[in-house]
């Protein structure tokens, strides 16, 4: 089903009102950015879309496009420009049982795209996080659920876009309708020049979640632990599967603690939360059997160990809310990196080592999940990078003071990862003048770059979608 093209106006929000106030202050990242765009278009029909960008060309002013605000640079918020925003656009989600395709909007969550295909029996791997909106979570390339066995989501599952392109015209988008436009939104992120506004995606089947989980006291022994969590993903069947492993303090789940430093005694501790997705529990047993051999050396260093065991989605997210959360005085900064796959392993762990271990505060935590998607197909898609593991350190805090030495913090410790990357996720790449990590670091290959930036040109001649400038070096 297409998008609605009725004129059902949505608002245009004006500096100076309150409404104005609670749109810019509506994202996942409370860190004010200094950015105030002229007017913010709270759209609701692919007609307001195009208005917006009409406006932004009478103004001569560039656009930026939002739809869950969960990045934490906040590139949407652009000074003096038009923010789109795409909160009450096709909020919803569609099934389609003859064909077994879901259709949505950009601005729909992750939890609200599970509820709503649970109800049909259906899935398909949205992101992790429940309040991470469809829009930029599949711009970016989409790290869902299992990608590990099947792709990115972008790649992999997303079968049509609807777009407004910068002339005002709605265009479908895929693999035969408009395929320059395809490829380069699947993985262009906030480089991308037109406004998705509504996503097909098929679906499977849908199973049931299960989750098992190791607890390690770190100390001394970061390789050995991460050798065994390597190790034993390498070991595991690819499909139905995934691992995530996270470094943190046991502060990090202290719901009352604020920006106190992490206390000397604090012991850093590994988790290592392994998901399956199955029809029964022997099932799930069996997709993650290699994780039952554990090394006395290994099992000395226990703190917590579940057993395989169903979870509901509902756990599953809490937990993710728990340690993102989304407050009016949370700060977040992201950092990340790519490994690059031809780097040795002890190589790797050695570089990777203080930006996982040396957490700046008590609301940071260092992750690895381990996407294993490596063979991309340039030809298909822009997201070309690969993705064995994406190692990355969310650093949280509330009191501002305390901005600059984290951000100071994460630079230092960042400098050592990037030596051993191949590039980042662009959904981590900050674009500001303060930015954390080189201006350079890829986020496509030079070619997909290349090829990008001619596409970008033909259907944007006058640039009103800046994005792609972060890009230019
Ligand atoms: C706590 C947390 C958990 C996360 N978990 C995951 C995860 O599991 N997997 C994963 O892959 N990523 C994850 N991410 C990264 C996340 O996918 C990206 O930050 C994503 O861009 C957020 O999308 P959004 O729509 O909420 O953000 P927004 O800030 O609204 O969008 C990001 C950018 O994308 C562009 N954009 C967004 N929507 C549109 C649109 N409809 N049309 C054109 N351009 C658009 C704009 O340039 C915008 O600035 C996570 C991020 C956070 C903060």
């Amino acid at each position: 089903m297409a998008s609605n093209t009725q004129n059902t106006s949505g608002p245009v929000l004006q500096r100076g009102t309150k409404e104005y106030e609670a749109a810019i202050r509506n994202f996942f990242n409370s860190e004010p950015t200094g950015r105030f765009p002229a007017e913010v278009h709270s759209v609701r029909s692919t007609l307001d879309v195009a208005n917006a960008m009409e406006r932004a060309r009478d103004l001569g002013v560039p656009v930026g496009v939002k739809s869950g605000g969960h990045l934490p640079s906040k590139p949407s918020l652009i000074d003096n420009g038009i923010l789109i925003e795409l909160n009450n656009l096709n909020r919803g989600v569609e099934y389609d049982p003859a064909s077994g395709v879901v259709s949505f909007g950009p601005a729909v969550r992750v939890h609200e795209a599970w509820k709503a295909t649970d109800a049909v029996g259906r899935f398909f791997p949205f992101g992790h996080a429940p309040d991470v909106a469809l829009g930029g979570f599949c711009l970016a390339g989409g790290q869902g659920f299992f990608m590990r066995g099947w792709g990115a989501t972008i790649t992999d599952w997303i079968i049509q876009l609807e777009i407004v392109v910068p002339s005002g015209k709605v265009v479908i988008a895929s693999r035969t309708q408009n395929q320059d436009l395809f490829w380069a939104a699947r993985g262009g992120g906030q480089a991308f020049f037109g406004v998705v506004t509504r996503l097909w995606s098929r679906t499977i089947p849908k199973k049931t979640l299960y989750g098992r989980s190791f607890v390690f006291n770190v100390g001394n022994n970061f390789d050995t632990l991460l050798n065994f969590a390597f190790d034993r993903n390498e070991q595991m069947p690819k499909s139905f599967t995934e691992t995530a492993v996270c470094l943190l303090h046991p502060e990090l789940f202290d719901a009352k603690s604020t920006d106190e430093p992490i206390p000397e005694s604090s012991p850093l501790q590994l988790f290592i939360q392994l998901t399956a997705y199955a029809d029964t529990l022997p099932e799930a047993k069996k997709l993650l059997a290699v994780w039952d051999d554990v090394p006395e050396m290994i099992k000395s260093l226990s703190v917590d160990t579940k057993p395989t065991a169903e979870i509901t989605w509902n756990e599953f997210f809490q937990l993710q809310s728990f340690m993102n959360p989304k407050a009016p005085d949370q700060n977040w900064g992201i950092h990340s990196i790519l490994n690059d796959p031809k780097v040795p392993r002890d190589k790797l762990l050695e570089a990777i080592k203080p930006a996982l271990c040396d957490l700046p505060s008590r609301s940071s935590y260092g992750v690895i999940y381990m996407a294993d998607t490596v063979d991309l197909d340039e030809t298909d898609a822009v997201f070309s990078i690969p993705q064995k593991y994406y190692i990355s350190t969310f650093s949280g805090w509330k009191n501002p003071e305390l901005r600059a030495p984290i951000r100071a913090a994460m630079r230092q410790s960042y400098a050592k990862a990037f030596t051993v990357a191949c590039g980042m996720y662009i959904a981590d790449f900050d674009p500001s003048p303060d930015t954390t990590h080189p201006q350079t670091m890829p986020v496509w290959t030079d070619s997909a770059r290349e090829k990008f930036m001619r596409i970008r040109e033909k259907w944007d001649p006058q640039g009103i979608f800046p994005g792609y400038k972060a890009f230019i070096h």
